[in-house]
């Protein structure tokens, strides 16, 4: 299949200064949370996107120095980083793909908690970052030695092997956006006050790159247009637009987006497609550079259209392009069908936040890429005679269908519902979950075209469907289910009492059966779940309060980049909210809440509780397969029973496709006694010798 003409423009080749990139798709740097710690693991993920036709393929960010440290992103402190990036650019190049580096000082947004570096900034402020301290304001020789190590990183950048030099100036992290900004630099210097002022700092080190390694690199800005705090900020009608017309022929592309992250990561709870649209799209009337913006494009047609209507010349995508490290080859192919699209959970940004190599709700494979062998598109050819049978056409069970049918194997699924998806089909019912159903979607299509999988909806599997099935293994993937007696993190044991009003859990509600009236919710889950539950109760008529035990609301979206959002939206929707508060007791009309601090107890009228807590495994069926002993099973032919997903552990979505594919490439999903992976060990270097200190300034590169 060849792609339809009305997608030629995106394979166009696009001129970067020195460089060209073979097509217009782009991958704008992301983090990953394996970064420095797990280079191979880093460089194998940019690898396979190069691969999956990406024409640029970025690194996440780069710190440049020691002063301005981030502990878990790249590094190109001095020439001793060049080779584990050099490792990524040649990957990245092997598959035709130009390879770009942000280069990164987080002045004050980081406490430097390796090197104890006092932090640096344009003036003295608080660190961002909630450990105690103060950032110093540099002076003129700060200025100048932070212009040095940016060119010094820049000329490391290119003998690593990078085409194009970042300079990153968005997300109001890095010295030259806080430079820029009003808020934050309050100097009275020629880098203080007017918008010029502020600006040379970005423009003196986009000279400075372009001097050093502009003859065989790309210098490109990364720029934040608008950060949507108004005129307290920068905006796209102000400074953000004359910031553009100020430099706008001096870098070789403008990659502009909106600011802080959890503006230009939005979850698609709160933003659509294309959603920077309306920001970015005067960038290209003020220069004639080329412009890359995102907006979690996934429809082909969408981007064609930012082509088109001159919107954009390049189609950054991050989030997409974790989804689906194939999207652009895909395209190419006529394969649109294919595109395993980014539901924009988060739960990347999310495993990135926490410190750990990420992970995706759609795309098991990455991450995995290196330390598992996992490949977006290839998986071994069926290596045994087994046939198996799936109970469960959940996410957990319809990944493992879907992957087994990859392989060759014979496989049989079969699902006690008349839908498919489980959870997800349920959860996707949920306001502003809407997308988590591309999560069934895409696995249904891929199946579709896959003899070997017979998929059985309206078939609850049994003892007797099991010893009757004539399948060697059974994958129990019968999902989980919430419960009902408030026992989750903060209560151990059952909430007493409870019999004294109407309880629903969330899976009363996905089943349509609602509270009226005033109703509170207690969430002991901290993610998502209760809060859509709100928003849908609310919008339903009743009268919604929402305790929690933590001291935010839904704090486990700090890490998903949407916490502010959802806790502005439960304010707004909720009649009153309850940090803080454990259920002390029910009665009938009212719980009463006591503060996990100190016991005092606050009393909530209500008619309905909804408790969120945790979830159940729903495995019934496994230990009674378990229960009937190898020698019945043998007579049967079943060689091997197992979980998969939230049958075996409840936890996200993500977790559930993961186990579903590990299922599928090992036929189990049991703990081995040696790691399952490849691990990548700091190695000792005792015997380094000391630096010289009046030697490092110049020396290192
Ligand atoms: Fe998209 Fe969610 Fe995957 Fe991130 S984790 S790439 S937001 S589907």
């Amino acid at each position: 299949m060849s792609r339809p003409a009305r997608y030629d423009a995106l394979f166009e080749p696009v001129r970067i200064g020195p460089v060209t990139a073979k097509n217009r798709f782009y991958q704008v740097p992301h983090c990953n949370g394996m970064g420095r710690a797990f280079p191979s693991s880093m460089a194998a993920m940019r690898k396979v996107k190069a691969e999956g036709g990406w024409g640029v393929v970025c690194t996440e960010q780069c710190d440049i120095h020691y002063s301005g440290n981030h502990q878990r992103e790249l590094r190109l402190w001095d020439g001793k980083d060049i080779p584990y990036l050099a490792k990524a650019t040649d990957l990245i190049h092997e598959h035709g793909a130009l390879a770009g580096v942000e280069l990164a000082h987080n002045g004050a947004h980081v406490s430097n908690l390796e090197s104890r570096a006092v932090p640096i900034a344009p003036s003295a402020t608080a660190t961002r970052d909630l450990f105690p301290g103060t950032a110093r304001a540099m002076d003129k020789s700060d200025i100048r030695a932070f212009r040095r190590w940016h060119r010094d990183a820049a000329l490391n950048a290119r003998r690593a092997g990078f085409d194009i030099v970042n300079v990153y100036a968005g997300h109001d992290m890095t010295l030259p956006i806080n430079f820029l900004s009003r808020r934050r630099n309050q100097r009275t210097d020629e880098y203080g006050g007017s918008l010029e002022n502020r600006a040379r700092l970005l423009r003196e080190l986009i000279e400075d790159a372009k001097e050093a390694v502009g003859d065989t690199c790309a210098v490109a800005v990364r720029f934040s247009v608008d950060e949507l705090i108004g005129e307290k900020g920068i905006t796209a009608k102000g400074e953000g637009h004359d910031v553009v017309e100020m430099l706008a022929e001096l870098p070789d592309l403008w990659d502009v987006n909106i600011s802080n992250f959890d503006n230009d990561g939005a979850t698609a709870r709160f933003s659509d497609e294309g959603y920077q649209e309306e920001y970015v799209k005067f960038v290209k009337s003020v220069t004639t550079k080329p412009v890359v913006g995102v907006g979690r494009f996934t429809s082909p047609d969408t981007m064609a259209a930012m082509v088109r209507n001159g919107t954009l010349d390049l189609i950054g995508a991050a989030r997409p392009s974790i989804a689906d490290p194939f999207l652009p080859r895909k395209i190419e192919e006529g394969r649109v069908d294919d595109i395993r699209e980014c539901v924009g959970c988060n739960v990347c940004v999310a495993w990135d936040r926490a410190g750990a190599p990420f992970r995706c709700t759609q795309n098991p494979t990455t991450g995995e890429e290196w330390r598992r062998g996992w490949h977006p598109e290839r998986i071994a050819v069926r290596d045994t005679a087994d046939k198996v049978l799936i109970a469960g056409g959940g996410p957990a069970g319809l990944e493992a269908a879907r992957a087994l049918g990859q392989r060759g194997y014979e496989v049989i699924l079969a699902e006690r519902g008349r839908e498919l998806g489980g959870r997800v089909t349920r959860e996707s019912r949920l306001p502003g979950l809407a997308t988590y159903g591309r999560v069934r979607d895409w696995r249904l299509r891929q199946l579709k075209s896959m003899p070997s999988v017979r998929i059985l909806p309206g078939n609850e599997v049994d003892r007797e469907l099991v010893l009757e099935a004539e399948c060697s293994v059974v994958a129990v993937a019968t999902g989980a289910v919430w419960r009902r007696d408030g026992v989750g993190r903060h209560h151990l044991a059952p909430v007493p009492d409870l019999t004294a009003m109407p309880v629903y859990t969330p899976d009363d509600i996905m089943d349509g059966r609602l509270p009226r009236g005033r109703v509170l919710i207690f969430d002991d889950d901290h993610y998502y779940m209760a809060t859509v539950i709100a928003e849908l109760l609310a919008k339903n008529g009743c009268e919604v309060s929402l305790a929690t035990p933590e001291s935010l609301l839904a704090a486990f979206t700090q890490f998903t980049a949407e916490q502010k959002r959802v806790g502005r939206r439960l304010m707004e929707l909720c009649a009153s909210t309850h940090a803080l508060s454990a259920l002390s007791r029910v009665e009938p009309g009212a719980v009463h809440l006591a503060c996990t601090y100190t016991g005092r107890e606050t009393v909530v009228e209500a008619d309905a509780i909804v408790l969120v807590t945790s979830m159940l495994p729903r495995d019934a069926l496994f230990h009674e397969l378990q229960g009937l002993g190898q020698n019945t099973l043998a007579a049967a032919g079943v060689r091997r029973v197992v979980r998969v997903g939230d049958c075996l552990g409840p936890g996200i979505i993500a977790a559930a496709v993961h186990s579903g594919h590990l299922f599928a490439r090992e036929l189990d999903t049991g703990l081995s006694d040696h790691t399952p992976y490849r691990r990548e060990n700091v190695e000792l270097d005792w015997d380094q010798a000391m630096p010289n200190p009046a030697g490092m300034a110049r020396g290192e590169m």
